[in-house]
């Protein structure tokens, strides 16, 4: 197939009927029109009149509303990826970025600025009639979250997820702007909060978001928002918690990508005199930012958007003074990069640039000759002495690595600890809950990250699904409609595999405790005691060892190389030492706010006191953070959060990788909308009864507008004639009390063709 006739059909129309070509053929989108019809073999007539053989059982129906691009889809009478994808696809070349599915709104990313925002906008969204009549919007979702917290006294929640580059931050914002407009104007309290709360998005992003292949402002973390309102709906605080933050960004990426903004904007925005205080370069000096110029355009940064940040960090109240102690330490962490090794002998190395070190020693505020110790040798313990071993050139590096990570760490603590003091207040009578979290992944090769990522898109996933099942049911309860045996299977398995007792997590925080722990090992492990799950398949025991779990989202490999190092994430004593030997007290404030502050000496009990898990005799001894244990119990605790809250769920989709607009990639799009649940949330619906409308609907499709005529009781009793007039099996179809469901997903049009044929 050519490539543009692969792009070009999908989709076939012919008179009313439109159908669909599943996305597992080869084949783009967009539409032709069917040359041949029946039950066999098909013909397809592409638009620009080439013909393609394909199975009828290939297409998918859609109805000719997806191709109207209907403002909720729901009100298709056929509702599936085909008519899904088509719908979006028609609404986004009209500019109608958002759509809804019932309760749920879906925001395809524009790649441009349309003029959605602006005050005018959001005056209609916070009027409740003017709403209802208004297109789907993320306004329109916060504001209907901001009723329900005034209606009901229930806490609400914002769930925006999706891939990276979907939308999910620039939604976030759209949102806490949304919502400090309408309930922080007046002055005061709300209004100073509110300010803060805004000045907060430039200081995370700066810090936490990088450019990546899929998106030029890439988060590299995990955000809940939570914003606390008084009894007027007034809002009088918030907090932020942060989830994973990519360390090992700033010390590797990959050439295509770049570390955090905050080191280019630090570059190109410190003073001279301020780059002469604390020896900052330019970027081609630094190994942290690839030795190399900026030579892309696209990736220039202004010393304007340093001054930017200073400005949001006045606005929390970081001091010029505290300004310049970050300063210190960003500087600090880049130069950490630049110190390099050499082979001593097989097992030792030494120092290259003891100048470079020198320079981190000043920015530290600690010894030179301690650091250098700490760079290159590491104190043992075991069976009662403590003693110290040389590190090998790769070690070495590994420690000068785990330096700069564990400052860059805390200092994003430490900011978001201040950035809460600012703000947090346990005053607040209810809260909205915004959530910005990283969605499904799955790269060529998948680790410990995606992991995570995955697992907590799990845990979304099933609150999502139980969501959307309870709405379901609660329609057929209210329209008397017979429930107890519709079922719907849900991803609890999985979790089980993931979270539960022996599960992945679980036997990968045993391995890290063991000395002599490996990733091998881990692995056999899991396959000896999991290697039944359903969920479970083990791949091939070889040097790049691999595992795969089947999530809703479909079948990711894990390679378990270096799982163990990433789940430890252990500073070992020798750097902790040296950083308490730190006399800049704000620097010891930063580190506390990395949570590893109880630098005690080397004692066989080093790390229990924090009740952390310490990695064991025989290892060079040092504090872990088990950073898998932690983030399961981040998770548990954020659903718990959660299910008291009545949650909103807005899926942003990229339409395509190019970051480009008006660039329509049906299958990625497809692709998101199985990810992200959107389909299982219409398969939950055609678990019980997939197509439905109205008595009056069903009416008028059978003898037009004198339908309107009739009373409720007449339409009733037409309609169940007509029932057994058209011989309908009764399993096929229900009557509840305002409209008549049917079985199968496609049930209105199959009535609809029946009629016509009588
Ligand atoms: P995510 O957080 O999901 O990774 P972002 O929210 O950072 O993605 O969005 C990536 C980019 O997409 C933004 O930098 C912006 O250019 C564009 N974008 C996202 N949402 C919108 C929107 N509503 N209108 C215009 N552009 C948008
Ligand atoms: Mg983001």
């Amino acid at each position: 197939m050519s490539e543009s006739d692969q792009k070009d059909f999908n989709v076939y129309v012919q008179d009313d009927i439109v159908g669909w070509v599943r996305a597992s053929t080869p084949g783009g989108s967009s539409r032709g029109s069917l040359a041949t019809q029946g039950s066999g073999p098909v013909t397809i007539t592409t638009a620009n009149g080439n013909e393609k053989a394909c199975k009828y059982d290939e297409l998918l129906p859609v109805s000719q509303k997806s191709l109207q691009g209907l403002r909720d889809m729901t009100q298709l009478e056929v509702l599936n990826e085909g008519a899904i994808q088509e719908n979006l696809n028609t609404r986004y070349h009209k500019d109608l970025i958002y759509t809804s599915v019932g309760p749920l709104l879906i925001a395809v990313n524009p790649f441009k600025s349309l003029p959605l925002y602006t005050p005018e906008v959001m005056a209609k969204y916070a009027t409740k009639a003017m709403r209802m009549l208004e297109e789907p919007h993320i306004f329109g979702t916060a504001q209907y979250a901001l009723d329900r917290l005034n209606d009901t006294d229930t806490d609400q929640a914002v769930l925006i997820s999706g891939e990276s580059g979907a939308g999910k931050t620039e939604g976030t914002k759209i949102c806490l702007n949304y919502i400090t407009q309408i309930s922080g104007e007046g002055s005061g309290e709300g209004k100073r909060v509110a300010e803060k709360i805004m000045a907060s998005n430039p200081i995370l992003e700066a810090f936490g978001n990088a450019k990546t292949t899929r998106n030029n402002n890439s988060s590299r973390f995990g955000k809940f928002f939570e914003i606390k309102f008084d009894e007027h709906d007034k809002v009088l605080g918030g907090c932020i918690l942060k989830y994973l933050l990519e360390k090992s960004r700033v010390v590797h990426h990959h050439t295509s990508e770049r570390t955090y903004h905050i080191f280019y904007q630090l570059i190109n925005g410190a003073t001279a005199e301020e780059k002469e205080r604390y020896g900052i370069k330019t970027q081609s000096d630094y190994y942290y930012l690839g030795n190399r110029e900026c030579t892309d355009p696209d990736e220039e940064i202004t010393g304007e958007e340093f001054l930017n940040v200073r400005k949001a960090l006045g606005g929390i109240d970081v001091t010029e003074d505290m300004q310049q102690q970050i300063m210190k330490i960003l500087s600090c962490i880049l130069t950490i990069g630049n110190i390099t090794f050499a082979v001593e002998t097989a097992d030792s190395c030494k120092i290259v640039n003891e100048d470079v070190v020198q320079k981190v020693a000043t920015l530290l505020d600690v010894d030179m000759t301690v650091l250098c110790k700490a760079l290159t040798e590491r104190t043992m313990k075991g069976r009662g002495s403590i003693y110290k071993i040389s590190l090998k050139k790769d070690q070495a590096e590994d420690a000068r690595d785990t330096l700069a990570k564990e400052l860059y760490g805390s200092l994003f603590d430490w900011l978001v600890n201040q950035i809460n003091a600012q703000i947090d207040t346990t005053k607040g009578k209810r809260t909205m809950g915004l959530l910005d979290i990283f969605g499904f992944e799955v790269f060529d090769e998948n680790s410990f990250e995606q992991l995570c990522i995955n697992y907590a898109n799990e845990k979304l996933h099933q609150q999502f699904i139980e969501y959307f099942f309870k709405l379901e049911l609660g329609e057929y309860k209210e329209e008397g409609i017979d429930s107890k045996d519709i079922t719907f299977k849900d991803n609890t398995e999985c979790l089980e595999l993931l979270e539960g007792k022996m599960g992945v997590l679980d036997l990968l925080a045993e391995e890290c405790r063991i000395a002599a722990g490996s990733d091998g090992n881990w692995l056999t492990k899991l396959a000896q005691g999991r290697g039944q799950h359903p969920n479970f398949n083990q791949g091939k025991f070889d040097r790049d060892a691999v595992f795969r779990i089947q999530h809703f989202a479909g079948e990711v490999p894990y390679a378990v190389r270096g799982f163990l190092e990433k789940n430890r994430d252990t500073l070992y004593q020798d750097l902790q030492l040296l950083l308490a030997m730190t006399k800049n007290n704000f620097l010891l404030d930063v580190l506390k706010a990395g949570g590893r502050c109880d630098l005690e000496p080397a004692s066989p009990k080093a790390g229990k006191s924090t009740g952390r898990n310490s990695s064991g005799p025989g290892t060079g001894s040092g504090l872990s953070k088990m950073v898998g244990a932690q983030f399961k119990q981040q998770m548990q605790t954020l659903m718990l959060k959660l299910s008291k809250m009545q949650r909103h769920y807005i899926r942003c989709i990229k339409p395509n990788s190019k970051k480009v607009a008006d660039d329509f990639d049906g299958r990625m799009v497809l692709e998101q909308l199985r990810y992200s649940g959107v389909l299982e949330s219409i398969n939950i619906r055609q678990a019980g009864y997939g197509g439905r409308c109205s008595y009056t609907d069903a009416c008028m499709i059978a003898i037009g507008d004198s339908a309107l005529d009739m009373t409720h009781e007449d339409q009733y009793q037409y309609l169940q004639r007509i029932m057994e007039e058209l011989k309908l099996p009764t399993a096929e179809y229900a009557f509840g009390k305002t409209k008549v469901f049917f079985k199968q997903p496609d049930g209105v049009q199959n009535f609809a063709q029946s009629l016509g044929a009588m």
